[in-house]
């Protein structure tokens, strides 16, 4: 039986509305979380957790923004939801390779980072080599971040929701439907099969599924669902030392031996197969960085859909048009990421207080000139 009347409803109990409500909760609101599914099964689950960071006082562009304020809670916030769950969500600073072609593009990638305000070196030859043995010498040179930090996904969700529940918010799952009644420029209530829940506050946080719910309000948004696959190997050995990332693939080691080989991109609606061409490719793109992998067991594959924005960045704020809809979704590769400095805005804004950091280039209404 879901609250008669919540402060806030949140659609979409992937991590950035679960974070959104435990940040809601926490400063006292009542919430109701619906999903349609069980809550943390999608996007956020299949994730890889890698959490590059950033820092507030120099970032520059609203991507960096969004990262820095979430790379400054991630610890805080760890330390929290153990306290409140009892559960570890395996958040860690493991350090991160990036795979570089040339000096010239090792060198413009470290002074990017350090314009940043985060700490970067150029690692070349024997240097490397030392630092990353398992590495193919093909490499010759990277730059190495050791702010970088990894979450692993299942667990920080399993958290998520157990904080959630510490602090009173309520789930209603296997949501088959969702009707909005709306006057004029408010919505009064949500719908579900067997109730009609009254809100003050709706806020849309469904992941790739966003749009259409906003498709529903008359509020069209380009959020696409962008298919990752992921495979996960176990080494003989634990033979990868930190997050190695060659563009926009990546090896990722846990640390009780696992090794996670991302990700594909692929624009094919809500299909969540795994495919011998995405798999492969992966598993050859992992030889290629660090060969004997050749040898590890293939422990398990799987895929989620990433919510895919124009410009690959989240809609973060109120709906225009409406006074009391919000919005958090469109993270595409960063939601994990993310999460917390989604949540704590969303939370600042839908409370009515001002947003910790500016919100400008997020906002949810940027795209709709192109599309009307
Ligand atoms: C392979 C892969 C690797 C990734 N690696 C990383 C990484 O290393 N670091 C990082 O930061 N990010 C990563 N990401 C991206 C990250 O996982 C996403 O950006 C993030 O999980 C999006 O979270 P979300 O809560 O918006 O969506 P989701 O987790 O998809 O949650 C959406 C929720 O809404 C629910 N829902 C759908 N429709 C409705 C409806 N009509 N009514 C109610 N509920 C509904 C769904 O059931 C689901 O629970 C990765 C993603 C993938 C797929």
């Amino acid at each position: 039986m879901p609250v008669s009347q919540p402060d806030v409803v949140i659609a979409g109990g992937g991590v950035i509305g679960l974070t959104t409500a435990c940040f809601l909760a926490r400063n006292g609101a009542s919430v109701l979380v619906l999903d349609r599914t069980k809550t943390g099964q999608e996007a956020s689950w299949a994730g890889a957790g890698m959490l590059p960071p950033g820092h507030v006082l120099q970032a520059a562009s609203p991507e960096a923004r969004l990262r820095s304020l979430s790379h400054s809670l991630w610890p805080q916030f760890t330390a929290e939801l153990q306290e409140l769950s009892g559960l570890d969500n395996g958040y860690h600073v493991c350090g991160s390779l990036l795979l570089c072609r040339s000096q010239e593009a090792a060198e413009g990638m470290v002074q990017q980072w350090r314009e940043e305000g985060c700490e970067a070196e150029v690692l070349e030859g024997a240097q490397l080599q030392r630092h990353a043995p398992e590495l193919s010498t093909a490499w010759t040179h990277a730059v190495f971040l050791p702010q970088f930090a990894q979450v692993r996904n299942p667990r920080h969700l399993k958290a998520l929701r157990s904080a959630c529940e510490q602090l009173g918010v309520r789930f209603e799952e296997h949501v088959s439907t969702l009707d909005f009644e709306v006057r004029e420029s408010r919505i009064l209530a949500v719908r579900i099969p067997d109730h009609r829940i009254e809100c003050s506050q709706l806020c849309l946080t469904a992941g790739a599924w966003t749009a259409g719910l906003m498709a529903d309000l008359n509020v069209p948004i380009p959020v696409q669902p962008v298919r990752g696959q992921i495979v996960q190997l176990l080494p003989e050995l634990q033979r990868v030392s930190c997050v190695i990332e060659d563009g926009r693939r990546y090896l990722v080691p846990r640390r009780d031996g696992l090794v996670l080989v991302g990700s594909t991109e692929e624009r094919v609606g809500f299909q969540k197969a795994n495919t011998v061409d995405g798999v492969q490719g992966l598993l050859e793109f992992a030889i290629s960085l660090v060969p004997s992998l050749q040898h590890a067991a293939i422990t398990r594959t799987w895929s989620g859909l990433r919510p895919g924005s124009p410009d690959e960045l989240p809609l973060l704020g109120r709906v225009g048009g409406y006074s009391n809809l919000w919005v958090g979704a469109g993270h595409f590769r960063s939601g994990l990421q993310m999460s917390p400095g989604t949540a704590l805005l969303l939370s600042q804004l839908i409370s009515g207080r001002p947003p910790e950091i500016s919100l400008e280039g997020l906002s949810p209404d940027r795209f709709r000139s192109q599309q009307s």
